[in-house]
């Protein structure tokens, strides 16, 4: 038990991290929070409205985080707030089947090419129940995913790769077992002959290859022209699956998400897809969506399981269903053109200084790399052979001066459509000043 210390609630954003590090591991309830990779301490929240986040000493800053996606429409947009209200006016939970999660569904199949969509409380869930899928349609075990890609935290997903083209994997963290890394096999991004071979010696035992629309978790990396359409083809040729993760790209980097920029043009599609994120709009919703005949191997109708107390949560349902009702053609060019105008306000502040970098484009969401202007960042290895180290004095300089971003230089920016262009001019004022910053940083 800790003391009671509500007499003496901290306020400050060092005193709050203090007293959270008592009680909470790390101080925070997921990693990247704090601040590991820029270092300082991680600043608390409690207000959000628009592009702006306020701090508890009430400080303002323009939010470019976007809760790492799902504020499309930015913060408390008057819809999305409108049908939470009324959802939490019926009920918190019934334990039921509800109407707003038929409407959800309908709607995200109105949107991208599935037959069936299971809602789940978390992305993690939903690449989770995907492999599952896999393996059971399947009847085998390995997976293919990409060094870099993230896809949650279950246990298999978070094998990471030893150097160069492993065919085998270590555990990306204690408590995975050697067993579960062994059937992970870590391919680098990019590279058709890794594959090509992996599936040449292994493609018999191959359930799934899994992979990120495009790569949003070590920085950006823009799939090569083709790539996707090659991981397709080469997983049909072989009786493998292809689990497309938008967990962070769906209906945000173009209304149909990074499909909408790759496979819906080349005329293909996925097998499964999991989405979260922008679907639960702010609260925890996720689903594995994908073609009828795998989809319906789930239970109640098939042999492979799946269940969660609070999936399809009405109020989360509620926030999914408003944000993407009000996702409009119009969101999307705002989308758009803002994340264009902060590319562009970037990359003038970073030259001006003369600070080496490549911007890594996905859609309307990019991420910015430091002394990679020669060949730019197409897998891991480049994304962490960047000189990493300008980044920390940069995002603690845009901090000072009122602007959130990423707080790791292997994170997409978020904007929102409520980024107007007063918060653009509050970015423009502080990017010269962090670029000069970074500019001088030293490894
Ligand atoms: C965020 C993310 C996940 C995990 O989602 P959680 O809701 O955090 O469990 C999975 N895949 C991708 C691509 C993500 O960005």
């Amino acid at each position: 038990m800790t003391e009671n210390t509500s007499n003496t609630a901290p306020t400050t954003n060092a005193a709050l991290y203090d007293a959270a590090r008592a009680v909470i591991p790390g101080g925070v309830n997921s990693p990247v929070r704090a601040f590991g990779s820029v270092g300082g301490s991680p600043v608390s929240m409690v207000k959000a409205a628009g592009p702006y986040l306020t701090d508890a000493e009430g400080r303002e800053y323009v939010d470019l985080v976007c809760s790492w996606g799902p504020m499309l429409l930015g913060h408390n947009h008057p819809a999305v707030v409108d049908a939470v209200h009324r959802a939490v006016d019926a009920g918190l939970s019934f334990g039921t089947s509800t109407p707003d999660e038929l409407r959800l569904a309908e709607l995200i199949a109105s949107k991208v090419p599935v037959d069936r969509v299971r809602m789940v409380s978390t992305g993690t869930e939903a690449t989770m129940t995907a492999i599952r899928l896999a393996r059971g349609a399947s009847g085998r075990n390995l997976v293919v995913k990409f060094a870099g890609c993230y896809h949650g935290h279950s246990d298999g997903l978070l094998a990471a790769a030893g150097s160069g083209v492993a065919t085998q994997s270590l555990p990306g963290s204690a408590g995975v077992t050697e067993a579960q890394a062994a059937e992970t096999l870590v391919l680098p991004y990019n590279d058709r002959s890794a594959l090509e071979e992996t599936f040449a010696a292994r493609g018999q035992e191959i359930a799934a290859v899994i992979t990120e629309a495009a790569p949003c978790n070590m920085g950006v990396v823009t799939p090569e022209e083709g790539f996707n359409q090659f991981l397709r083809d080469l997983t049909e040729r072989h009786g493998a699956l292809l689990i497309w993760d938008e967990v962070l790209t769906g209906f945000r980097a173009s209304a149909a998400g990074y499909w909408g920029l790759s496979g819906k043009v080349e005329g293909w599609t996925p097998d499964l897809w999991t989405f979260g994120k922008v679907i639960g709009g702010g609260m925890p919703t996720a689903a594995v969506a994908g073609r009828a005949e795998v989809m319906d191997l789930l239970a109640p109708l098939g042999p492979v399981y799946q269940a969660g107390t609070l999936s399809g949560n009405p109020v989360a349902m509620a926030a999914g269903l408003a944000t993407l009702q009000n996702a409009t053609e119009e969101v999307y060019g705002t989308l758009s053109r803002r994340s264009q105008q902060l590319e562009e306000l970037l990359v003038g502040a970073l030259t001006e200084a003369g600070v080496d970098h490549s911007i890594q484009r996905a859609g309307t969401l990019f991420s910015v790399a430091f002394g990679t202007s020669a060949g730019g960042v197409h897998n891991y290895a480049d994304a962490q052979a960047q000189d990493t180290f300008r980044y920390a004095p940069f995002f603690h300089a845009m901090l000072e001066h009122g602007v959130y971003l990423p707080p790791s230089v292997f994170e997409a920016w978020f904007v929102s459509s409520a980024h107007d262009d007063a918060a653009m001019e509050r970015i423009a004022a502080a990017l010269p000043y962090a670029a000069r910053v970074a500019a001088v940083a030293t490894a």
